[in-house]
């Protein structure tokens, strides 16, 4: 069943190959346009107890340079190194282990304490993206590192640490089950039908219509119709490119200026610094054959309401199937019609 108002059906994730079960009558209290409590970000644009504020000296006694702009460096408390240990504790029985090699960096968005991407000008915006594409090109060239993964957790119920926005890289030689459900995904879908999977995707979404955020000529962002959270949300250039490093500079712009505008949007929302996980979701770097692999983004905001979260429960953990209390077109609808204007921009004028 699909109503104007409710959703109540399963509906299948072509890129994870499972069933999201929809119940959105079961939301007893659906937004009804309050905003957040607490609005405004009082933190300073400096703060000097900020391991990653310019000049101030970190926990591990590196000191952060006075850089402006993008600074990126590597993690000094990595989950994954090239020195990670290689002589391993053999496990007993059919167990297996191996070293957690690789690279975790952090990306500073700004040298503003206090500025989110999402409020980033268009030109720093721009810088930002360019950094995610020479980060992807650059540690492609390292021989232990088959994937780049491009990631933010944003805002305190994410559990950052650490409120000076930054988003964190890892390269690593193994492949997230994720991209390789969509790798999966996508070989068979173009052994069946020739086509792109991610590209009938996109179709199917301009079909309906009624889960697009924003659209421009090169770049698109919409609530899949298979969404698991409420203002789940993906951001994708039109044509298929495997990796953000190999999209061209005409669609990089088309792309970052929808991926900004549904960053505003989401803000906009509640008047809040809006939480999220994002990811950059792209094809392994290992010069594989990846040409059914769409690069684009997932953001997956754990609130449904201001001050509503979701939280997975036993049979999600356990059965590792979504259940949503949301319907993607009523989520859609309100997100397409907040404003694109940032609302302290707003509120300034
Ligand atoms: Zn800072």
């Amino acid at each position: 069943m699909c109503s104007e108002n409710h959703v109540w059906e399963r509906r299948w994730h072509p890129l994870l190959l499972q069933w999201v079960v929809y119940a959105s009558h079961r939301q007893k209290r659906p937004w009804n346009g309050q905003k957040a409590e607490t609005l405004e970000n009082v933190a300073p644009t400096y703060d000097p107890c900020c391991n990653l504020c310019p000049g101030n000296t970190r926990i591990s006694k590196i000191k952060t340079p006075n850089y402006s702009g993008v600074y990126v460096f590597d993690n000094d408390h990595p989950g994954l190194s090239l020195n990670a240990p290689t002589k391993l504790e053999k496990p007993h029985g059919i167990y297996a282990n191996q070293p957690a090699v690789g690279i975790a960096r952090v990306l500073c968005y700004s040298d503003q304490h206090n500025t989110t991407l999402t409020e980033l000008e268009p030109t720093a915006f721009e810088n930002v993206v360019a950094a995610w594409q020479s980060q992807t090109s650059a540690l492609s060239t390292i021989p232990q590192v088959s994937n780049v993964s491009i990631f933010e957790n944003k805002g305190k119920i994410c559990g950052v640490s650490n409120e000076h926005p930054h988003g964190q890289i890892f390269g690593t030689d193994f492949t997230y089950t994720s991209i390789e459900h969509h790798l999966d995904a996508a070989e068979n879908f173009n052994k069946t039908h020739g086509k792109v999977l991610f590209q009938e995707i996109i179709n199917s979404e301009q079909l309906d219509g009624r889960r697009i955020i924003c659209e421009n000529e090169g770049a698109i962002s919409f609530i899949p119709y298979f969404a698991r959270y409420a203002f789940e949300v993906y951001i994708s250039p039109k044509k298929n490119y495997p990796r953000i490093d190999l999209m061209p500079d005409s669609e990089v712009s088309q792309f970052t200026e929808i991926l900004r505008q549904t960053l505003i949007k989401l803000d906009n929302l509640w008047h809040m610094s809006f939480p999220y996980l994002m990811k950059l979701h792209q094809a392994p770097v290992d010069n594989g054959d990846y040409r059914n692999f769409h690069f684009h983004i997932q953001i997956y905001p754990p609130l449904r309401t201001p001050n509503l979260q979701k939280h997975l429960g036993a049979i999600e953990i356990g059965g590792q199937n979504f259940h949503a209390d949301t319907s993607p077109e009523q989520s859609a609808r309100v997100l397409n019609e907040t404003n694109n204007t940032h609302y302290k921009v707003s509120l300034s004028n």
